[in-house]
């Protein structure tokens, strides 16, 4: 068993007295909270946060990693806050541990390999500190270690996990140690079977070749020496039962055609005599074809550095060489190198080398830098800066664009999901769609059957995958509009020289100028009627039989008729230079005669109007194109009647409204409604509604208002 005294020792050896003041207080208050706490095995529970400080004490990592270490478990395991650990530890240390208690409480569900390494990813994105990895990997190594006190259920459940995530994780941080030692564990567990049995194997098959490889360590030694190659020493070492097994499985082949089931290493004194080494060995014995790397000249993308070749003995055996200098060897072992991606057989993205380039730097600085702050900000990591890893309800992974936000996991999940989709859980509560999603949520999409996408997703989906769907269904609701629109503008003109519309549209002269036009089909010169590109009276021009034009075209001395007068929008908007577009009044600001007016053409609903004053308007104004000038129609202003919200704080008290209808009415202002609420504080809230002409009219009636003795605020509601 570990003892505290030991993890002190071993801090004392490269720590500051700060650090190891730290450690003590840190194990003082772990005990504290441990207390009456037991493992599985019976053991006091404080064990294990003295072991995993060890493990981090073992690797040379600084003072606040290892404290973390000891306090690791003491945020979930009892009731102490992540503030209470600050204070008496600082913000570092805390936040080390509440980053181990973030990514404990996560728990993998899947077994498929795209899932897991989307998890790794995810694990790694989650942590802005490298420390919070490697106290995890210490604490899950640990775990391992102690995984037969188990019951069986959990114990398979824990060895996968480290199997499928953890080990991964420690490869890729270069920690090949703690990664090997996970692994053979995990093995050990999930095939307690073919471990054992695999275990006697190798040990009969080792027993057959030690004493050959003994041999041949010594020939190899005598020859290099003869030829004056200098060499620091020579390993012996057989390959580990995981790789062993993963190669029978991978290559369905029996454990004598293992080629690296032996292997030797030679650590040469420099670069150049790795070469002259190799030279000799491929002298004394026949190289195996098609095995010899030269890792030198060309590193792994990890950095990576060594020869490899595989030679036949004189007994018969293969056996591979490792050839490289001490430098190179201790950065493959210490964790500087991983080899993972090339044991898995697969080349990395650029993205991840890049990554792991940093990451070997930040390990190799980690050992010298002991100035904190620099420490510190060389530790803050972000690995996966371009991406945010998230779950389905099921526990499966997604990974998504930074930023991304419910409707593009929705689309990210299907269409018909996306399409349908109306509100959004993240880790079980209700959020807005437009809510960015965070490293590690659980969103679920709650769906309506017929539900359309809205123009507004596009103001926050920015998933290329969701934009598209979204763009696309807009666009086909559009030009549906858009043709309908067309028709209806092109009926109404059609109407206005007393011509029918349906035969018009169904005559071959409209298809020839639709044609002339560039529109494929007659719906589609409906649909530019609709856009505001051309207008209805043009194509009536162009596309009416000429015989049945003059008629109507003209009247009977051959003056140019005027059609009938057009009964215009009850809005009384003018758009120049148009005078069949559709206008309709915005209802955000509903904008009243007099007001100064801005037109802007809408995708297949004619000219929207809005008050130069909406908020809204700027944003419409992005497109500078469809901005259109509109102006009121002069005459007739007292035709026309807007119904305004207006909305009022008043003092609470009896005869209020009396005296505001009557003030209202005695201004020759028509009330449609009128509805008020007590607020706090002896106030009222009064929203009325009522007809008004023209902006001069409304101004009257609030200053009227705002003269009534008790009214505190007079104000028009404007709908967003
Ligand atoms: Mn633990």
């Amino acid at each position: 068993m570990v003892t505290f005294q030991r993890v002190l020792d071993k801090l004392g050896e490269y720590g500051s007295p700060a650090d190891l003041d730290l450690l003590r207080r840190a194990y003082a208050f772990a005990a504290e909270g441990h207390e009456g706490q037991v493992r599985q095995s019976g053991e006091p529970y404080l064990m294990h946060p003295v072991a995993v400080a060890a493990i981090l004490a073992d690797m040379r990592l600084d003072g606040v990693a290892v404290a973390a270490g000891v306090l690791h478990d003491v945020v979930e395991d009892t009731h102490v806050t992540s503030e209470r650990v600050s204070e008496l530890f600082g913000a570092e240390v805390a936040h080390v541990v509440a980053g181990v208690t973030k990514i404990s409480a996560i728990h993998f569900a899947s077994s498929e390999e795209r899932q897991a390494e989307s998890f790794r990813k995810m694990l790694l994105a989650m942590v802005d500190d490298i420390r919070v990895i490697l106290v995890k990997l210490a604490d899950r190594l640990h775990n391992m270690r102690t995984l037969g006190h188990l019951p069986d259920e959990r114990r398979r459940r824990i060895a996968q996990e480290t199997l499928d995530i953890f080990a991964p994780i420690a490869s890729r941080l270069g920690m090949s140690t703690v990664k090997n030692e996970l692994e053979e564990l995990a093995f050990h567990y999930l095939e307690p079977d073919a471990y054992e049995s695999l275990r006697g194997r190798v040990e009969s098959r080792r027993r057959d070749v030690e004493g050959a490889m003994a041999t041949l360590q010594q020939a190899l030694a005598e020859r290099l020496r003869a030829a004056d190659v200098p060499v620091v020493r020579i390993e012996g070492r057989i390959k580990r039962l995981y790789s062993i097994y993963r190669k029978l499985i991978r290559q369905n082949i029996d454990l004598d055609r293992v080629y690296d089931f032996a292997a030797l290493r030679v650590i040469t004194a420099s670069e150049k005599d790795c070469y002259g080494a190799l030279g000799i060995i491929h002298q004394t014995w026949s190289p195996v074809p098609g095995r010899f790397k030269d890792f030198i000249a060309m590193p792994r993308p990890n950095g990576y550095q060594s020869l490899h070749t595989s030679v036949i003995s004189d007994r018969g055996f293969s056996f591979e060489v490792q050839i490289r200098t001490e430098e190179m060897d201790h950065r493959a072992e210490d964790g500087v190198a991983a080899h993972w991606k090339y044991k898995e057989g697969r080349i990395g993205e650029h993205r991840d080398e890049h990554y792991f380039k940093w990451m070997r730097q930040l390990l190799e600085v980690q050992q010298e830098i002991r100035d904190p702050q620099e420490f510190l900000q060389n530790l803050k990591v972000d690995l996966y800066p371009e991406e945010v890893y998230l779950f389905t309800p099921k526990g499966e992974v997604r990974s998504l664009r930074r930023g991304s936000t419910a409707v593009d996991f929705a689309y990210a999940i299907h269409t018909d999901v996306g399409h349908q989709c109306v509100g959004a859980r993240v880790n079980g509560k209700m959020v807005p769609l437009r809510t960015p999603l965070r490293n590690g949520d659980i969103v679920e999409i709650l769906t309506q059957p017929g539900h359309r996408p809205s123009r507004d997703w596009l103001t926050f989906a920015v998933t290329s995958r969701a934009r598209g769907k979204i763009k696309h269904v807009l666009q086909a609701e559009e030009r549906e509009r858009s043709v309908e629109l067309g028709r209806r503008l092109f009926e109404k003109q059609a109407r206005r020289y007393d011509l029918n519309p349906k035969v018009l549209v169904e005559s071959p002269g409209f298809a020839t100028f639709a044609a002339e036009y560039g529109a494929a089909k007659p719906d589609e010169l409906l649909a530019h009627i609709g856009y505001g590109k051309i207008s209805a009276k043009t194509v009536i021009q162009k596309s009416a039989p000429p015989e049945l034009l003059k008629d109507r075209l003209h009247d009977p001395s051959g003056q140019p008729r005027r059609p009938r007068a057009d009964t215009g929008s009850p809005d009384r908007i003018k758009v120049r230079g148009f005078d069949d577009l559709l206008v309709t009044r915005a209802r955000c600001c509903n904008p009243i005669r007099g007001e100064r007016i801005i037109g802007y053409i809408t995708r297949g609903k004619g000219v929207s109007v809005h008050a130069a004053s909406c908020t809204n308007v700027l944003n419409l104004m992005v497109d500078p194109e469809r901005q259109i000038d509109v102006e009121w129609e002069s005459g007739h202003p007292e035709q026309a009647a807007y119904t305004v919200r207006l909305t009022m704080q008043v003092e609470d008290r009896q005869g209020m409204l009396a005296a505001i209808s009557a003030r209202v009415s005695e201004i020759d202002t028509n009330i449609s409604g009128m509805e008020a609420q007590t607020s706090d504080e002896g106030r009222a809230r009064i929203d009325m509604t009522v007809q008004i002409r023209d902006v001069k009219h409304l101004d009257r009636v609030i200053r009227a208002l705002r003269g009534i003795d008790g009214v505190i605020a007079v104000e028009r509601a404007v709908r967003m």
